[in-house]
């Protein structure tokens, strides 16, 4: 067999014939931009395929010591294609990589490879990267369909934070879920009826949302409140975390996890970051600076949103994180997650989230320092600070991860009744 892997391009029949195959990470995110790209014409799944032989496959094709999150994901992939559920001859694989120094950049190779060994060689990959994105006829970002998907990821952040803090305490099960879902609905249509998508209209709809979750009645009963930090993946892939968010709900948390925006403002920030301490192209640092001032508007109109109504918590802004992290960790720490991940266990501290459950999964050593490696100093500064590193690997059993989750939530409820 040759070493070679295949670079298939996705081409513009492809569009017609093939059914493109996503990774899920966040359930609500992902349900509006697989709406937007069907929009566009293409034929699109966000594979939901979960269980044991997920991890199998992932084992099987890819290398035991690369990071969970490419294990899984490639897992996921391969599952899907082997279950005999999709025409492989007529499906693609699209998949997101945030890039940077660490392995994020390797995964579609890593995925390639897999498919070459797995005998599924000739299948598409198409990747799309903050960094650059691969030739593929079939499959180009616009201007108007960036914006959609971008006012996708602000909807997505809003409809996650203000569904986290009204479903614990719903009166009537499932309402503030069938809100999500018609959310997700509304959004769309709109994008199909172009419009729904600019600065202002965010801004409007945001504060509709507000006013709507605002308005699903609710107990008056105080719950514990957990923060979840981590690896991208493996804080928001229910896959990944063995539905993290589902089990702390069930122990009667309410969850407080940070949005996809405040990741985004970071991977475009830390090349202009480089540039100010080290130096480099200044006419570089003026495009990513005006992709940079476009999303700190729609973060800026989120948390003026949720600040002026008063019921909820909001997120802090990115500028503050940045500015308040400096006395922990620089600014120039960027691997993974980076400075972001120790920022974001301050600022859920800081707003009444300091039971914090770090996600960290198996190979990847950025996480582990700027996570687990930064606990003691946050401890020290914040004595309330109540935080456990779970590890995410394919050896790792559930209830193991459970049960040392269960240890911090004992804390955490003591600390709930004192304050009492
Ligand atoms: S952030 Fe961690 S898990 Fe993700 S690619 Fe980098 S090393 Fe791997």
């Amino acid at each position: 067999m040759s070493d070679r892997v295949n670079t298939n391009v996705f081409t513009k029949e492809m569009k017609e014939t093939h059914t493109l195959l996503f990774p899920n990470m966040l359930t609500t995110h992902f349900m509006i931009l697989r709406n937007i790209l069907q929009s566009y014409g293409f034929k699109i799944e966000v594979l939901q395929n979960d269980g044991p032989q997920v991890v199998e496959e992932g084992l099987r094709y890819v290398h035991n010591d690369t990071c969970y999150p490419a294990l899984l994901t490639i897992g996921q992939m391969i599952d899907a294609l082997k279950s005999g559920k999709y025409d492989v001859e007529h499906v693609a694989l699209l998949m997101s990589q945030t890039g940077g120094g660490c392995r994020a950049s390797n995964y579609a190779y890593l995925l390639r490879k897999a498919l070459r060994d797995a005998g599924l060689g000739h299948v598409p990959v198409v990747t799309i990267n903050l960094s650059t994105l691969e030739n593929n006829p079939g499959f180009r970002l616009t201007i108007p369909m960036l914006r959609r998907m971008l006012a996708a990821l602000a909807y997505g952040d809003m409809l996650m934070l203000l569904s986290n803090q009204v479903r614990p305490y719903e009166v009537h099960p499932g309402q503030t879920d069938a809100l999500v879902r018609s959310w997700v609905e509304r959004t769309s249509g709109w994008f199909d009826a172009n419009t729904g998508f600019s600065l202002k209209q965010v801004g409007k709809h945001y504060r509709e949302m507000v006013h709507e979750f605002g308005s699903i009645e609710q107990k008056d009963v105080p719950k514990v409140k957990v923060g979840i930090v981590g690896e991208i993946y493996a804080k928001y892939s229910p896959l990944a975390n063995n539905g993290l968010e589902k089990f702390l709900a069930g122990e009667g948390c309410e969850v407080m996890v940070p949005g996809i925006m405040q990741f985004l403002l970071y991977a475009i920030d830390m090349p202009m970051e480089d540039t100010h301490l080290y130096g480099g192209s200044k006419f570089s640092q003026q495009a990513t600076h005006v992709m940079f001032s476009y999303l700190t508007r729609f973060e800026t109109e989120l948390i003026s949103a949720v600040q002026e109504d008063g019921t909820f918590t909001a997120p802090s802004s990115y500028a503050h994180l940045k500015e308040m992290v400096t006395s922990f960790i620089g600014n120039g720490c960027k691997m993974g997650e980076g400075w972001l991940l120790t920022a974001e266990m301050i600022e859920l501290t800081e707003s009444g989230y300091g039971n914090i459950v770090c996600a960290q999964p198996f190979g990847c050593l950025p996480n582990h320092i700027v996570g687990k490696g930064m606990m003691s100093a946050i401890r020290k500064a914040y004595p309330q600070a109540n935080i456990v590193a779970i590890d995410y690997d394919p050896g790792a059993t559930k209830v193991n991860q459970e049960n040392r989750i269960k240890l911090m939530l004992s804390i955490a409820r003591e600390n709930l009744e004192k304050e009492k």
